[in-house]
């Protein structure tokens, strides 16, 4: 087990965690809510350093990263645990139970890999990535070094005081916003919607960031939400790309999948004020990007994979916008 950062030591051989917004007090024996931090004789210990539940090469594509090296490859990694309980969660083996079959992986180990795959970098995704803080952190460090990209596919429910010392070595995240309802955040995923929008407003300043939203039936997807939250993406900026995904019936959930047609609304509200909007976990689906200045069509994907595209640089081919994100 590895020493575990972000923690205070407290009367009584108990221990606050101060890693994300729960900033649990854990009496010994215990670990926190993410279940992964174990408080032992009054220091925490992180249960998961160098432990993989899965190591797979993806697309970018599939992080959800479409303005981020279209088309490139990236060498992913998750583990157990989630600070945040989503009845709804599409990866529930993983991130609500401690029980998947692991494989060790150190942060050399994960570097060489990632160096020998033909991998942009290392994406940490799966499950919440900042709860994996010290193992994070050190192989971000490493693949820096080596010019890999460290990319975070992660929920946002984090301190900022993490935040900012992962930061430096981050060259991309997407960012769930599951809802800009905070009733949702408490009722349905045991957090909160204020540090989230912390979190993103503060990683749009670092690094490129994207936002995706998976739209459950019923909880988190009438019109109202729907304006609400684009309005709210909007005054970070028309360009940030923002993906809704459909939900599936899985975890604790029995809400039918997500209708295509409450997705393609979503698509409609959100296009009226944002210049990149797309919809994603629906089956042979096909997206395009378009020049927001001359509409030309620049990148066609069906799937995960780009069947077109048409930048020069990172700029539009016809008319010379510049297009947000980092292209090859
Ligand atoms: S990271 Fe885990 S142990 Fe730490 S405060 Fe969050 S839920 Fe609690």
């Amino acid at each position: 087990m590895q020493t575990a950062a972000f923690w205070k030591e407290q009367p009584c051989d108990k221990v606050q965690c101060v890693l994300c917004p729960h900033n649990c007090i854990i009496p010994t024996g215990k670990s926190g809510i993410c279940k992964v931090r174990l408080n032992l004789k009054g220091a925490l210990y992180s249960l998961i350093y160098s432990e993989t539940t899965g190591v797979g090469l993806d697309p970018i594509e599939k992080k959800p990263l479409y303005h981020f090296f279209p088309g490139s490859q990236i060498l992913s990694l998750g583990t157990n645990g989630c600070n945040l309980s989503c009845s709804f969660c599409q990866n529930w083996q993983i991130s609500q139970t401690g029980n998947s079959e692991r494989q060790k992986l150190t942060p050399d180990g994960a570097v060489r890999l990632a160096r020998q795959e033909s991998s942009i970098g290392i994406a940490y995704t799966y499950n919440e990535p900042f709860i994996w803080f010290e193992y994070v952190l050190e192989t971000a460090k490493k693949a820096k070094e080596q010019g890999l990209k460290n990319v975070l596919v992660t929920n946002g429910f984090v301190n900022p005081e993490p935040l900012m010392e992962l930061l430096p070595y981050v060259d991309a995240m997407n960012i769930d916003l599951k809802s800009i309802n905070d009733r949702f955040y408490r009722q349905t995923c045991n957090g909160s919607l204020p540090p989230v929008k912390r979190t993103i407003e503060t990683a749009q300043k670092h690094c490129h960031i994207e936002l995706t939203n998976l739209l459950v039936p019923g909880k988190n997807d009438s019109e109202k939400d729907l304006l609400e939250l684009t309005a709210y993406v909007s005054t970070l900026g028309k360009d940030i790309p923002l993906h809704f995904s459909r939900y599936f019936p899985l975890y604790k959930a029995t809400e039918p999948a997500t209708p295509v047609s409450t997705l393609q609304n979503a698509a409609r509200i959100a296009k009226s004020k944002l210049n990149y909007v797309y919809l994603g976990n629906l089956e042979g689906e096909e997206s395009s990007t378009h020049c927001p200045k001359c509409k030309e069509e620049l990148i066609r994907r069906k799937g995960f994979l780009l069947e077109t595209y048409h930048l020069s640089g990172s700029n539009c081919f016809k008319c010379g916008c510049n297009i947000y994100g980092s292209f090859k």
